[in-house]
């Protein structure tokens, strides 16, 4: 049974997001043959993509993707940054940088950046703080555990990461928040519709009124439609589905129109 969520406050907000996280995969030759791929769908589109779009590729591959997506309704993004503009940080890339190269957007704090690298809320916070004074919207994943969601403790762990790593200053036109299970990233498992609907109307309470939230955890064309059918879900963020063009655009076109 799919829920419904609740409608007024914690409705879905307008247009949906989403965003494809490719993650450390592909050399030039891939990443501008998906990207050429992308764009020549959104062209075919033309107006009526009916969500809004994003593509996160590795560093390496952001100008080249960029160059490629110049013009199409497709965005861009990075997929960490550094707090500073700029300094004695070898192998970092400050949101400056991001920026530089045509990104609008940045994912922060994605659970293979916070259990690889010891990304700290407090660090996260820093580094939403640099997205916003480079003028990035920020992406601020959170999610639990397996063992965190058995225990019961889901609700408190993602409450705890949300009061950590948004600044005060959080408004919803530069922030998105990306609810991603730990235990639903690339495993093929998903939440319930009916656990989407409730975590996400636990974080509409604790962020900006009309931030956006989106899903990320498995999400393909076999289940975008009940996901993104979710009237709490804003969107998605998909990783390993955002690698394959078709899949992606399916996902893509499985949003309802706002
Ligand atoms: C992600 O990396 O943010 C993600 C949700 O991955 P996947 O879709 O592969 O589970």
């Amino acid at each position: 049974m799919i829920g419904t969520g609740q409608r007024g406050r914690n409705m879905a907000i307008g247009t949906k997001l989403v965003a494809g996280n490719w993650k450390m995969n592909g050399l030039r030759q891939d990443g501008a043959t998906l990207a050429h791929e992308l764009k020549e769908r959104a062209g075919a589109a033309g107006g009526a993509l009916g969500c809004d779009l994003l593509v996160c590729p590795p560093a390496t591959l952001i100008s080249e993707v960029g160059g490629i997506l110049a013009g199409s309704a497709i965005a861009l993004g990075g997929q960490d940054c550094h707090a500073a503009p700029k300094g004695a940080y070898t192998g970092d890339i400050s949101a400056e940088m991001l920026a530089d190269l045509g990104c609008n957007y940045v994912i922060l704090g994605h659970s293979e950046r916070r259990q690889g690298h010891g990304e700290t809320d407090a660090v996260l916070r820093g580094k939403i703080a640099a997205a916003w004074r480079a003028g990035l919207t920020a992406i601020l994943c959170v999610g639990e555990t397996q063992r965190q969601r058995q225990a019961g403790e889901a609700i408190e762990v993602v409450s705890s990461q949300l009061a950590g790593a948004i600044p005060d200053a959080g408004a919803a036109a530069t922030l998105v928040v990306a609810y991603e299970p730990v235990w639903a990233i690339g495993t093929g498992l998903t939440a319930t519709a009916e656990d989407i609907s409730a975590m996400h109307a636990e974080i509409r309470r604790r962020i900006p009124a009309g931030t956006r939230i989106l899903y990320g955890g498995s999400v393909n064309p076999k289940n975008s439609d009940t996901i993104l059918g979710l009237s709490e879900v804003d969107g998605a963020l998909v990783g390993g589905a955002s690698l394959n063009a078709d899949d992606f655009w399916t996902i893509a076109q499985s949003c309802p129109a706002a």
